[in-house]
């Protein structure tokens, strides 16, 4: 017999898994999640670096960061497992005055949108926060207390088991290779594992989101784009707690991860494509940045082998795709973070699930999302991308 859903999510990551907790919150459980690996996770967000933040500069990603990161703050509670949330905030130093018109711009933005508690910090006062740093061509900076990390797995997981628990199922080692679709609607989604029925279908395929459109003759302007993150090996001439630090004059980024350091630069040279070897070039690279910004890092020891690689899902205006298909009914988006898919899944699932059961979400404005703002020539550039 053919298996039915009311929904089937495409991708079991962090936002698919957000979107099946939406989804049974809001009363539809008879979801099923569909998800080619034998385990969850092993997409993009096993390999995140779990920043959260509501410093942007767009009012939609500030209002998505917002909902989440008061989500994040109650997770434990709400969700009934962990999420590891640390509130260690996100400290962002100018070198330019460029940088502090735009950090000033992006403050006054994110206090209207209700992000009151970003501050402004003097050269001495991120001294105080990190000794070791470097300041003597830093003007300033913002730093938010509530901007942290969380742990993606345990979000991921989280959001699924709490979902499953309501009913919604999980289905791994099971690749969709086909979407149909009947006079513009979806009919079903054909497997690995066999055929299911069902009328809704969410695209939360990550960097794979591409393909999966393309089921449907969508296209969807989603490009996979190799990062590459750097772990010391233990290090304790850095503070034991400190936050994400961002040097704005090379974009160069780090925060404490256990006993070492996470090292993180977004390389311009990087070129789309699915990549997710680690280049041990970089590590020369990531280093001379890192020990230009903080001068004991060049003591630190890096183990290549223990380094990683994987994908940002990169959409022409670094914003997420969210929302329904121009072309195939009941066929939604929720994909094109950009690089900011954790922090963003709880609003995403959110607002998915809100556009499935109601056709609005009061959350966001979603049509500035529509993939058709390409289309029509209604970009929203975020410029605050790492
Ligand atoms: C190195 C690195 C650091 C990052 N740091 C941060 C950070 O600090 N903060 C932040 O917010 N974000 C960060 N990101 C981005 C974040 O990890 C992603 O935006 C997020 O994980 C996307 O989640 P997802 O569920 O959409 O995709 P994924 O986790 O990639 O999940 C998609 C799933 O779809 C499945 N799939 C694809 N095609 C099919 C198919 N045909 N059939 C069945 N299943 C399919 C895949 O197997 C995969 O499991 C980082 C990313 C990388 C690579």
């Amino acid at each position: 017999m053919t298996e039915t859903a009311d929904v089937v999510i495409i991708g079991s990551g962090i936002v698919g898994s957000s979107v099946a907790y939406h989804l049974a919150q809001a009363g539809c459980t008879n979801v099923l999640v569909v998800e080619r690996e034998t385990h969850q996770g092993k997409g993009s967000t096993g390999k995140s670096m779990g920043g959260v933040r509501a410093q942007f500069s767009t009012p939609v990603n500030i209002q998505m960061s917002r909902y989440s990161i008061d989500f994040f703050s109650r997770f434990d509670e709400v969700v009934g497992h962990p999420a590891d949330y640390r509130a260690h905030g996100y400290v962002f130093c100018a070198t330019t005055e460029n940088h502090l018109a735009y950090l000033k711009a992006n403050r006054e933005r994110q206090i209207a949108l209700g992000v009151t508690n970003v501050q402004w910090v003097s050269p001495e006062d991120i001294v105080k926060m990190v000794p070791q740093l470097r300041v003597d061509d830093i003007l300033g900076g913002t730093f938010c207390p509530t901007d942290g990390f969380v742990d993606p797995h345990s979000v991921m997981m989280g959001f699924m088991l709490n979902a499953r628990e309501r009913g919604a199922r999980l289905w791994l080692d099971t690749q969709v290779t086909g979407i149909d679709v009947e006079d513009d609607q979806i009919t079903g989604v054909q497997t690995s594992r066999g055929p299911i029925s069902t009328r809704i279908v969410v695209n939360a395929a990550g960097a794979w989101a591409a393909a999966v459109a393309k089921m449907t003759s969508t296209e969807l302007p989603v490009e996979p784009l190799r990062r590459q993150l750097v772990p010391t090996e233990p290090f304790n001439q850095l503070p034991k707690r400190f936050p994400m630090v961002i040097d704005m004059s090379t974009g160069f980024h780090f925060r404490r991860e256990g006993k070492g350091i996470l090292l993180a630069w977004n390389d311009p040279d990087e070129t789309p494509g699915f990549k997710t070897e680690f280049d041990s070039t970089f590590v020369e690279k990531i280093l001379t940045h890192a020990a230009s910004r903080v001068p004991c890092l060049a003591e630190a020891e890096v183990n290549p082998r223990r380094a990683w690689a994987g994908l940002y899902e990169m959409t022409p205006d670094h914003h997420a795709i969210i929302g329904p298909a121009p072309n195939v009914r009941e066929l939604y988006f929720v994909n094109g973070f950009s690089g900011h898919g954790v922090m963003h899944s709880p609003a995403s699932g959110r607002v998915t699930a809100d556009l499935i059961m109601q056709g609005h979400s009061d959350l966001i404005d979603a049509s500035q999302l529509s993939v058709e703002r390409f289309k029509e020539g209604k970009l929203l550039e975020e410029t605050a991308v790492l």
